[in-house]
């Protein structure tokens, strides 16, 4: 009988669990994850959950029974420790050695540590323990300082805020987000929490930290001392890549896998954010940080694993909530072509779409879910538009999918 072994706790492991159940794969799965939690995901965490409005049940990958019920073995709290590609075995940290006819590297990212910035009021956010606790220090009336506007500490700072605590947000660029997602949106994300009583302080840096008897005192890069209760590190992730560059497997930004998710090394795979992927549409490799691209990695892999293969072609898709503002992105945006912007800037209701030879290569949209749905569809299918049909709101997004591309349409929204 095979054995599958998933390495990491996260949606893209539970996925392929699913898949492969779903999919009528009979031999055994061994999902070994160093939290000692049940599979979760994760976007709560800096939103709901931080928020205090979902328990943990709310956004578990699967229900508790369904890893007993599917005879799919949960090795939590444990770590696997070395892989021997050669002899197809793994090392876990409990003592066992676990064979296996496919690995699956699912290890994900951990959170970007700053050297000098650590203690008891210093936090990081991307386990359900970093969210408990971050939540528990979120009392009214206190200062919290976050290090970093990207989506977690921007998501951070709206939670904050609406449950009265004071805050404060370092950024070094000039905008948040304005590299990833352009200056209006930058703009309007500044806006949007200056609105809410968020101080943002752009372009400027903290350099040092020290620990007083009543909380913590920052230093920016000016010489300005600031003082605050508790202290979040939003600055970036780190991929666990470490067991995979000891096993000799080739890495790069990420694990690296062709379109299947196959690594250098035979039965031995990559999925979900640690894995740096071939992605045909885009004909290089990327890696990507998505919730919902971890989960179809993990889908996709199981038709591989059980022999129908087939690349994994789709569009990224990323959403953040902050306050009751939703953004959302398809594609990436690399800054190439052309880009139009659809809606308004001003109302705070408008999409970005990157135009590359008649095509919508990517885009980005705040409080425009409408949009992105219409859009999804025509990115999925070849298509050609014009910046001007793009931009005119009179022009329903749906409108531009191809004739006959209906068929296909259900496919791509799935
Ligand atoms: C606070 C937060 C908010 C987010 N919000 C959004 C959002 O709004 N939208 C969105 O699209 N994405 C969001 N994301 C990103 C999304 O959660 C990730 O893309 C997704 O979790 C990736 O899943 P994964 O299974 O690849 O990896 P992970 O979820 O990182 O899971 C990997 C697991 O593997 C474990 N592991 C690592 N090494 C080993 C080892 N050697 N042995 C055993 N286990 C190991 C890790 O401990 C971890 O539990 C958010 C992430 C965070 C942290």
């Amino acid at each position: 009988m095979s054995r599958f072994v998933l390495v990491g706790g996260g949606v893209a492991s539970a996925a392929t669990a699913t898949g492969l159940r779903e999919a009528g794969f009979d031999g055994e799965i061994v999902i070994v994850a160093a939290e000692p939690h049940l599979p979760y995901e994760r976007p709560p965490l800096s939103k709901e959950y931080l928020a205090g409005t979902f328990a943990v049940e709310d956004f578990r990958a699967n229900p508790e029974d369904w890893y007993a019920q599917h005879d799919v073995e949960l090795v939590l709290g444990t770590r696997v420790e070395a892989l021997r590609p050669a002899e197809r075995r793994v090392s876990l940290s409990d003592g066992r050695a676990l064979g296996y006819d496919a690995l699956v590297l699912a290890t994900g990212v951990r959170a970007r540590t700053l050297d000098g910035f650590a203690g008891e009021r210093v936090h990081a956010l991307r386990t359900l323990a970093d969210s408990q606790r971050l939540g528990e220090r979120l009392s009214a009336g206190r200062h919290l300082v976050i290090l970093g506007a990207g989506f977690i500490g921007c998501e951070v700072a709206a939670v904050a805020a609406e449950r009265g605590v004071r805050v404060t947000v370092f950024e070094p660029e000039p905008l948040p987000l304005g590299r990833v997602l352009g200056p209006e949106f930058g703009r309007a994300i500044v806006d949007i929490h200056r609105e809410h009583g968020v101080a943002i302080r752009t372009g400027e840096v903290v350099t040092a930290m020290t620990e007083t008897g009543a909380g913590l005192e920052l230093t920016t890069r000016d010489g300005e001392i600031v003082a605050c209760d508790e202290l979040l590190v939003g600055v970036g992730s780190v991929p666990n890549v470490e067991l995979a560059v000891e096993a000799g497997l080739a890495v790069e930004r990420g694990i690296l896998t062709d379109e299947y998710g196959r690594t250098s090394a035979p039965d031995v795979y990559a999925i979900g954010d640690v894995a740096e992927r071939l992605h045909p549409e885009h004909g290089r490799r990327l890696r990507v940080e998505h919730h919902d691209t971890a989960v179809k990695h993990g889908g996709n892999l199981a038709r591989t694993l059980l022999g129908h293969a087939e690349p994994f072609t789709g569009q990224h898709f990323f959403w953040s909530h902050q306050y009751d503002h939703n953004l959302q992105s398809l594609g990436q945006l690399t800054g190439e072509g052309e880009t139009v912007i659809r809606g308004s800037v001003e109302d705070r209701s408008f999409a970005i779409f990157s135009l590359v030879g008649g095509r919508i290569a990517a885009m980005v949209a705040l409080d425009r879910p409408r949009d992105v749905l219409q859009a999804r569809k025509v990115m999925g299918v070849p298509h050609e538009v014009t910046a001007e049909q793009l931009a005119d709101q009179d022009v329903a997004l749906k409108s531009l999918l191809p004739r006959g591309a209906g068929a296909r349409r259900s496919e791509v929204v799935r």
